[in-house]
């Protein structure tokens, strides 16, 4: 049972890292959307655990599989929506290369795209 568990949450973790990677070549716009929708189902996942808790509490219904199932599940919806905002800030404060115009990450000594040094990348940090 906790193999199982394990198995799929690691199957989860993998395809949400796949779909942020994917995203990060994406717009800022498009990203922002995906955290709308994120956000929108970590809402719902936060409203059907308030339901369970509430019939759990007032009626003393046993819930514990699903309640264990949706905090599995919200875990990994924040997950998400924190890579989301990380990707969508990065997207926004991204650092081009002045002499081609290629997407430099952070601390790059030298331009993927064209072996241009780059100094002034990210300097003020
Ligand atoms: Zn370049």
């Amino acid at each position: 049972m906790a193999n199982w568990d394990n198995f799929r949450a690691g199957v989860n973790r993998t395809a949400n890292k796949a779909a942020v990677k994917a995203g990060e070549f994406g717009d800022a716009v498009k990203l922002k959307y995906k955290l709308h929708r994120a956000k929108g189902e970590l809402s719902e996942s936060y409203e059907s655990l308030g339901k369970l808790t509430y019939d759990q509490l007032k009626y003393n219904h046993d819930h514990a599989a699903e309640v264990s199932e949706l905090m599995g599940r919200i875990t990994r919806q924040r997950e998400q929506i924190r890579r989301l905002s990380a990707a969508i800030s990065k997207e926004e404060n991204a650092v081009c290369c002045a002499n081609c115009g290629t997407r430099l990450e952070e601390n790059m000594l030298y331009c993927p795209g064209c072996g241009e040094k780059q100094t002034a990348a990210k300097a003020e940090e």
